[in-house]
């Protein structure tokens, strides 16, 4: 039982068991989601008898950050963090003008196979818990003194392939009476599950939702990603077409400039007509090369003119700004070389 992972009404049942009212599941919830304390001593308006029940019978969930790397040049902040079963998962706090931003890990490991990914490399261990997402934001606010105001689920893990603890994560990381992040401000990425899609449109909880795209055919997505394999592109487009109308929430496609596989202009104008008609955003990501995949980062220029067609066409389009490339904040890649060090 992971106390942390419990919506409200539930925490009330499950103390209703142990003889307590519920407004002390209210106290436990606000100590856990507002206050953030990492152990049971430190929730004082509790009896030393029911914090001793509690440590017994309901052991909390808390993130152990064992590493951490600040970007000399835009202050993002790189955290490792271990799991209870010593497994270790990473998260990103990035600064903008706008706001905090935590991207947050789904699962340990990944089985996706993207082939540019660091992430995915030695497979999916397990899935995270509801309480182990939440808490990598809750262990970062208090470590940072940062109030976070935006969650990206764009770690390691692909979020739709954890979906009943994805959505409980989400509901309690928007709950009103909990840190209240509103899923306005929760961007979730996929590299596109259609029914899982789907699914998640008809949960009533809009969040923006995110396809790694990356290709503007499913020729070309094929030899980057083997989920091309499992579902047409046509089929993942009309998912996102269906989240859209359920939820109002524009779109955002994430598309990464692989030099000599998908930044040519004939691929921009492709990349146009197969966003005609949709309400999104385009993100263009010059991809971060990992060692152990020989893929190239395009070029600045081609990479402007990419986006030159985009806008003619009239489509949102930005280049992501890379944040903490110092630090080599993307995908995976600190875990990934703290496991090749370990097993050493
Ligand atoms: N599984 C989800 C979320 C995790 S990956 C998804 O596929 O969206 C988050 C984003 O990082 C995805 O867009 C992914 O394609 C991208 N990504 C992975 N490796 C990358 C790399 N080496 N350079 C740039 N982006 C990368």
């Amino acid at each position: 039982m992971d106390i942390k992972s419990l919506y409200l009404d539930e925490l009330i049942n499950e103390m209703k068991k142990i003889g307590q009212p519920a407004f002390r599941a209210k106290q436990i919830y606000e100590w856990l989601h507002v206050k953030l304390v990492g152990s049971y001593d430190e929730m004082t308006n509790l009896s030393k008898e029911l914090r001793n029940t509690l440590k017994e019978h309901y052991p909390l969930t808390v993130l152990e950050a064992v590493d951490s790397l600040v970007s000399e040049k835009d202050g993002t902040i790189k955290y490792l963090f271990r799991l209870k079963d010593d497994r270790v998962i990473e998260s990103v706090l990035m600064k903008y003008h706008h706001g905090n931003s935590v991207c947050i890990s789904s699962q340990v490991g990944c089985r996706m196979g993207c082939t540019f990914c660091a992430s995915t490399i030695g497979g999916r261990e397990r899935d995270l818990t509801a309480s182990e997402m939440l808490d990598q934001i809750y262990r970062i606010q208090m470590i940072s003194g940062e109030r976070v105001s935006n969650v990206v689920v764009m770690g390691t893990g692909e979020p739709l392939d954890n979906y009943d603890n994805l959505v409980r994560f989400i509901r309690i990381l928007s709950d009103s009476a909990g840190i209240n992040i509103s899923a306005r401000n929760i961007t979730v990425s996929t590299c596109g599950i259609p029914d899982k899609i789907r699914q998640l449109a008809d949960e009533e909880i809009p969040v923006t939702l995110a396809l790694s795209l990356h290709a503007p055919n499913n020729e070309i997505r094929k030899k980057l990603m083997p989920i091309a394999r499992q579902y047409e592109l046509s089929d993942v487009m009309e998912a996102f077409r269906y989240y859209y109308e359920r939820t109002g929430r524009r779109l955002t496609f994430e598309y990464c400039l692989t030099e000599g596989i998908n930044d040519e202009e004939e691929h921009a104008r492709e990349l146009s007509r197969l966003l005609r008609g949709y309400n999104c955003h385009v993100n263009l990501i010059p991809i971060n090369p990992i060692k152990e995949r020989s893929f190239l980062k395009s070029d600045s220029n081609k990479i402007q003119k990419f986006k030159n067609i985009l806008e003619k066409y009239r489509i949102n389009v930005t280049i992501r700004r890379e944040m903490g490339s110092d630090i080599n904040a993307a995908c995976g890649q600190l875990r990934k070389s703290y496991m090749d060090h370990s097993s050493k």
